[in-house]
C-alpha cells in the first residue's frame, strides 16, 4: 500500500496533474474504458447479485458517463481562480480564489451500486487533478475484479490504481498518509475511517447512511405518489442508500395509500427472473432482513427464498417505532408504514433519529412542505417524488450528522477534492505607513477612519 502511494506522490509531485488537457485526457480514457467493455461490467453484476442490464445503465454507468461528460464541459470555468473583492487595508492588490488539487486521494465504495459509488468519486479527483487509489467494496466480487482488470489494464499505476480488498486491506490503506479520503458506506464504519483520516489530520469526505423518511399527507396525489415511491423503494431492492427507508402517512388516507402502493407493487411483478429486480446482496443481509418482517404485521409480501437470496417487495403495517425495522437503517426491500394524526408530531418523533441522508414529502401543500424541510436537518431531498434528486448534478449531494460529512456531484465534487488557496497579489508602488512603528494615537485614529468599525 506504501508502495502505491509513493509511486503516486512522486508522480503527483511532477506538476502534470496540473495541465487540464492531461485531466480531460483521463476521463477521455475511463469513458472509453467503460464504454468498450460494458458487456464485462454487465456480467460481472449479474452474477454478483442478478442486477440486470437496464438497472446497470440506468442506476450506474449513464450516471458516470453524465458525470465526466460535465467535468468535460465545465472543467475549465471549475477550475479557473475565482476573483474576490479586496479589503482596503490590502490596497493596492487584487485577491482570488485558487483550486488547487489536494494529491493523492483514496476512495473507498460502497457494494449497493459498485460502480458508480467508485467511479463517480474517481471522475470527480482525476478532473480537480488528483491521482486515485479506489478500493471497491469486496462483497460484489465480480465487480470488484472487473473493476481492478479494466483500470489497472488501462491506467498508469502513478495516476489511477485499483486495490481490491476487505477489511485487513482496508485498514493498511487508512493507515496511510493520503491527501484525502473519500468514503462511501456505513455510518459505522464512516466513525472507523473519520478515526483513521484524524491521526494525520486527512481530510474526509462521509458518504453514509441512515433511515431516511418519506411523509405521505392527505393532499397528496395519491397515484403519483404510489408509483414513484415503489419504483425508489424496490429499485435495486431497497439497497439504495437514498431509498425512503420507511413512511408517515396520514392516518385519513392510510387505507387508501397501502391499497395504491400495493396495486403498484403488482402491477411493476417484480421478479428477478424477469430482470426487473436484483438480490440481497449476501446472506448476513437476507438473515437481517428477514428478521425486520413480523408475520402479523405483513400487509403485502413478506416471502423469501434463502437459496436465491430473494425477499418479495413487502409492505408492513400497523407499525411503530419500537419495532425492530425502525431501529436501524432497512437497507431492503421492506416498507414500514406507520400512520399519524397530526404531522406536527410525526415531526417531531422523526427529529429522535440521527440526520438522515434525505427526506421526501409528497404534498401539493407547500405550507407542509416548507414545515417538513424547515424543521429537519437530511442530506437533500425530494417533494413528490424520491431518490430522483441524485441526477440533478448541479445540487451537491451528501448528508449531514450521522448520514455524512461533505457532499459531490457536478462542481461540488470537483470542490470536494480541490483546496480552495487565497491569494492577494499585491503593487509595490504604495505602502501606507499606518501598521509600522512608532505606534501613535494619530496613526490609530487612521486606522480606525480607514476600517469603519
Ligand atoms: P460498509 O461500511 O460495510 O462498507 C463500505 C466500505 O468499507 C467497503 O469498501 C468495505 O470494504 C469497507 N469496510 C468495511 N468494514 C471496514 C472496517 N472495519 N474497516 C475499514 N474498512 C471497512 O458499507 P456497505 O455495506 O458497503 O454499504 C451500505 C451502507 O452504505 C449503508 O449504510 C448505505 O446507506 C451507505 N451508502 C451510502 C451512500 C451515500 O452516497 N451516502 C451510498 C451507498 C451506500
Amino acid at each position: 500500500m506504501e508502495t502505491h502511494l509513493a509511486i503516486q506522490r512522486t508522480f503527483f509531485n511532477t506538476q502534470a496533474t496540473k495541465d487540464i488537457s492531461f485531466r480531460i485526457a483521463q476521463l477521455d480514457k475511463l469513458n472509453k474504458l467503460l464504454k468498450d467493455n460494458e458487456q464485462l461490467l454487465y456480467d460481472a453484476i449479474y452474477k454478483d447479485f442478478k442486477k440486470s442490464e437496464f438497472d446497470t445503465y440506468t442506476s450506474e454507468l449513464s450516471l458516470i458517463y453524465h458525470d465526466i461528460k460535465d467535468a468535460k464541459n465545465n472543467l475549465k470555468s471549475w477550475a479557473r481562480n475565482e476573483r474576490k473583492p479586496t479589503n482596503i487595508i490590502n490596497w493596492p492588490a487584487s485577491s482570488y480564489v485558487q483550486k488547487d488539487p489536494l494529491g493523492v486521494c483514496l476512495i473507498i465504495g460502497a457494494w449497493n451500486y459498485p460502480y458508480q459509488l467508485s467511479f463517480a468519486p474517481a471522475v470527480a479527483a482525476l478532473a480537480a487533478g488528483n491521482t486515485v487509489i479506489l478500493k471497491p467494496s469486496e462483497l460484489p466480487l465480480n465487480t470488484s475484479n472487473v473493476m481492478a482488470k479494466l483500470v489497472n489494464g488501462a491506467f498508469n499505476p502513478e495516476i489511477f490504481k485499483v486495490v481490491e480488498g476487505g477489511v485487513p486491506e482496508t485498514t493498511e490503506l487508512l493507515a496511510q498518509n493520503f491527501d484525502k479520503i473519500f468514503f462511501t458506506g456505513s455510518t459505522k464504519v464512516g466513525k472507523i475511517v473519520y478515526q483513521a483520516a484524524a491521526k494525520n489530520l486527512i481530510p474526509v469526505t462521509l458518504e453514509l447512511g441512515g433511515k431516511s423518511p418519506a411523509f405521505i399527507t392527505k393532499d397528496c396525489n395519491l397515484k403519483m405518489t404510489a408509483k414513484r415511491l415503489v419504483w425508489a423503494k424496490f429499485l435495486n431492492a431497497g439497497q439504495t442508500c437514498i431509498a425512503p427507508d420507511y413512511v408517515l402517512v396520514d392516518k385519513c388516507i392510510e387505507n387508501e395509500f397501502l391499497q395504491a402502493v400495493t396495486a403498484e407493487i403488482e402491477k411493476e411483478q417484480f421478479s428477478f427472473h424477469n430482470h426487473n429486480y436484483v438480490q440481497i446482496i449476501n446472506n448476513a443481509n437476507f438473515e437481517r432482513l428477514k428478521a425486520m418482517i413480523p408475520d402479523q404485521k405483513v400487509f403485502f409480501g413478506g416471502e423469501t427464498k434463502a437459496s436465491d437470496r430473494y425477499i418479495a417487495p413487502t409492505i408492513l403495517h400497523n407499525i411503530t417505532f419500537e419495532d425492530a425495522c425502525m431501529q436501524e437503517e432497512i437497507f431492503g426491500p421492506i416498507l414500514p408504514v406507520i400512520s399519524y394524526d397530526n404531522l406536527d408530531d410525526a415531526i417531531v418523533e422523526v427529529q429522535k433519529f440521527p440526520k438522515a441522508l434525505s427526506a421526501y414529502v409528497f404534498t401539493s401543500s407547500s405550507s407542509i412542505r416548507k414545515k417538513v424541510f424547515n424543521t429537519l436537518s437530511f442530506g437533500g431531498g425530494m417533494v413528490n417524488d424520491a431518490v430522483m434528486h441524485i441526477t440533478n448534478s448541479n445540487l451537491p449531494f451528501g448528508g449531514v450528522g450521522n448520514s455524512g460529512i461533505g457532499s459531490y456531484h457536478g462542481e461540488a465534487g470537483f470542490n470536494c477534492f480541490s483546496h480552495r488557496k487565497s491569494i492577494i497579489k499585491k503593487g509595490t508602488w504604495l505602502e501606507l505607513p499606518l501598521k509600522y512603528f512608532p505606534h501613535s494615537s494619530s496613526r490609530l485614529k487612521w486606522i480606525k477612519r480607514f476600517l469603519k468599525l
